[in-house]
């Protein structure tokens, strides 16, 4: 989602830059940004596929392993906790990042971590 105006304030004047401006398209506090300006931001939908390795009864089949994950009283902020790697290796390997569209409002609202109305300008 995107929004209208992205007006250049004191938050994006950077202490290695001029402090009037800011440090990325040079424009004057007040202005907006250039449209190419790295502050102008949009929130996007993204599926983040996380290939990862678990253990379940030997017995169980793949409906009865999706049941417990997609429908049982598994609770998915587990996953947190199954993706933290004791040898502090990152997950890259294991993880795929997909585009899926601009976001709408009501996938802002829907996620509720993040609005492009509340980005710092
Ligand atoms: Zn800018």
């Amino acid at each position: 989602m995107k929004r209208d105006t992205w007006i250049v304030t004191k938050s994006s004047s950077r202490p290695a830059g001029k402090p009037d401006r800011c440090f990325y398209c040079s424009n004057l506090i007040g202005e907006e940004h250039k449209q190419d300006c790295v502050i102008r931001n949009k929130t996007v939908v993204m599926d983040f596929t996380i290939r990862l390795v678990v253990d379940v009864p030997e017995y169980w089949t793949e409906d009865d392993i999706e049941f417990k994950y997609n429908k049982g009283t598994w609770c998915a902020d587990n996953l947190v906790q199954m993706i933290t790697r004791e040898d502090n290796s990152c997950l890259c390997p294991h993880v795929e990042a997909k585009f899926i569209r601009d976001a709408t409002r009501d996938d802002e609202e829907n996620w509720g971590l993040i609005r492009v109305e509340d980005l710092e300008s």
